[in-house]
C-alpha cells in the first residue's frame, strides 16, 4: 500500500490492537491512527474499507522455511526418519533442483504463507547445485511478483561426505565463491530502512555442512555489509555429538568461537541449549525461531520457549521447509506452537496470544524488523485479514458480531 491515500479499515470484527475498536487509518503502507470504540476517525479524508465480516491481526512473520522443499512433501524413503537419515534421503532429490522447479516451489510455498496471514517472510536457501547458481535473484523475483515482504538468506554449504559432512559433493560450493557471491546478492539487492521489502542476510546450512573458515568468513562479511546472520543450531542430540567428536565442545561454544554469537544473529530450533547457555543467548541477544510442527514430524524434541523467554532470549516462529512440514500455513504453525508449548507448560504460562505474539513482534526480533509485527501508530501497515462465514468458526463469529455491536454503541464520555 504505498500510495497517499488514507484508508480507514473500519469496524472490523475483531482486531488485535489496544484501543482500535473502530479499526485502523493507514496511509503510505503506515499505521496513522487507531480509531477506538465511540470513535471517528481524526484523519481527514480517510476512504473507508467495511471490514465488519473480517478479523484483523498483525500480518504473521515466518522466520524459517526452506522454499525449495515445498516439491519434496511426503518422499516416501524420507518418511519415518530423524533428521540425519531424513536429509540423506532428500539431498540426491534436491541435488536435481532446476531454476524452473524452485520458481514453482517459490510461488507455491509464499502463495501458502500469504493465504494463510503471512505478509513478511525468510527463507534459508542452502542447495545450489551446478546451474542454480543464482537461486537466490530467482526467489527475490517472485517474492516482487507476489507483493510478500521478504528476508531471504544466502544459504550455503562447503563441508560435504569428501571432508567428512553430511552433504552429497554435487551440491556443495567452494568458499571463494560462496562469499563472492553473498557480497553480489547484498550489494544487487539488499534493502535498508523500514520501508524495505526485499532484504539479505547470510546463512550457512549448520555446523555440519560447513567448514569452520567458512563460519567465521561469514561472520566476517556480515558485519562488514551490516546484515543478519542465520542458522540452523541445537535442533538434535546427534548434533551435539557430532559437535564433541568434531570439535571438542557444544554448538554454542562453537557459535561463540566462530563470532556468531551476537545480536545479528537468530537461530532455527534452538532444542538443545542447557539453562547456561540460554542465558547466553540472551545476554548477547541472540534470537530463535521455534518450528514447532518440524520439530515434531522429525521428532528433534522440543524448544524450551518459556525457559527461553525467561532468559531474555526473544522467540519467534518458523514453519521449515515442507520437507519437514509438509505445508507453508504459518497460522497452522502458531496453533502448532500453542499447543505443544501449552502442553508442555500448562495453561498458566502459555496463552493463544504468547503463539500470536511469537509470530508477531518475537518473529520481527529475530530479523531485526521492529517496526513490523504490531498495530500501532508508526508501524507498518502490514495487516492479515481473515474472514470467518465458514461452518468451522460459527459459533465465535456471532458472539463476536454481538460483542462489537455492543461495544460500537455504548455510550462515551
Ligand atoms: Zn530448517
Amino acid at each position: 500500500m504505498n500510495d497517499t491515500h488514507s484508508i480507514w479499515i473500519k469496524d472490523p470484527l475483531a482486531i488485535l490492537a489496544d484501543g482500535a475498536e473502530r479499526g485502523v487509518v493507514v496511509r503510505n503502507g503506515r499505521v496513522v491512527e487507531l480509531v477506538g470504540a465511540g470513535q471517528a476517525p481524526t484523519t481527514s479524508g480517510a476512504v473507508a474499507f467495511e471490514a465488519g465480516a473480517h478479523v484483523v491481526i498483525p500480518g504473521l512473520i515466518n522466520t524459517h522455511h526452506h522454499f525449495y522443499q515445498t516439491l519434496t512433501r511426503a518422499v516416501p524413503a524420507a518418511m519415518d526418519r530423524e533428521l540425519f537419515p531424513w536429509l540423506q534421503a532428500l539431498y540426491p532429490v534436491w541435488a536435481r533442483l532446476t531454476p524452473e522447479s524452485l520458481d514453482l516451489a517459490v510461488t507455491l510455498a509464499m502463495a501458502e504463507l500469504m493465504l494463510s496471514g503471512c505478509t513478511t517472510t525468510t527463507d534459508h536457501h542452502y542447495v545450489f547445485p551446478a546451474g542454480l547458481e543464482e537461486a537466490i535473484d530467482i526467489e527475490i523475483a517472485v517474492a516482487k511478483r507476489l507483493g510478500l515482504r521478504v528476508l531471504l538468506t544466502r544459504g550455503s554449504m562447503n563441508r560435504s561426505q569428501r571432508d567428512g559432512g553430511l552433504p552429497p559433493d554435487g551440491v556443495v560450493q567452494d568458499e571463494d565463491a560462496i562469499l563472492a557471491d553473498s557480497a553480489r546478492l547484498v550489494a544487487a539487492h539488499h534493502e535498508r530502512g523500514e520501508d524495505a521489502m526485499v532484504q539479505i542476510a547470510l546463512a550457512p546450512c549448520s555446523p555440519f555442512s560447513v567448514t569452520t573458515s567458512l563460519m567465521r568468513a561469514t561472520a566476517d562479511l556480515a558485519e562488514k555489509l551490516d546484515v543478519r546472520l542465520h542458522t540452523h543450531l541445537a535442533e538434535t542430540e546427534d548434533e551435539n555429538r557430532f559437535c564433541q567428536e568434531i570439535h571438542g565442545c557444544r554448538p554454542l561454544d562453537y557459535l561463540e568461537q566462530c563470532g556468531w554469537l551476537g545480536a545479528r544473529t537468530w537461530l532455527a530450533h534452538g532444542i538443545f541449549f542447557n539453562a547456561a547457555e540460554m542465558k547466553r543467548l540472551g545476554k548477547a541477544k541472540t534470537s530463535i525461531t521455534h518450528c514447532a510442527c518440524s520439530n515434531q514430524i522429525l521428532a528433534s524434541g522440543c524448544c524450551p520457549v518459556c525457559e527461553m523467554e525467561a532468559a531474555g532470549v526473544q522467540i519467534g516462529l518458523g514453519v521449515d521447509g515442507s520437507a519437514s512440514n509438509d505445508g507453508s500455513n504459518l497460522m497452522q504453525e502458531v496453533r502448532a506452537a500453542f499447543l505443544l508449548q501449552r502442553a508442555r507448560y500448562g495453561v498458566a504460562k502459555v496463552s493463544h496470544k504468547d503463539a500470536l505474539r511469537w509470530a508477531t513482534q518475537g518473529s520481527a526480533s529475530c530479523i531485526g524488523r521492529p517496526e513490523l509485527g504490531e498495530i500501532a501508530v508508526g508501524k507498518a501497515a502490514d495487516l492479515a485479514l481473515f474472514k470467518l462465514d465458514e461452518l468451522r468458526f460459527s459459533a465465535p463469529a456471532i458472539r463476536w458480531r454481538r460483542w462489537c455491536y455492543a461495544a460500537r454503541t455504548a455510550p462515551t464520555g
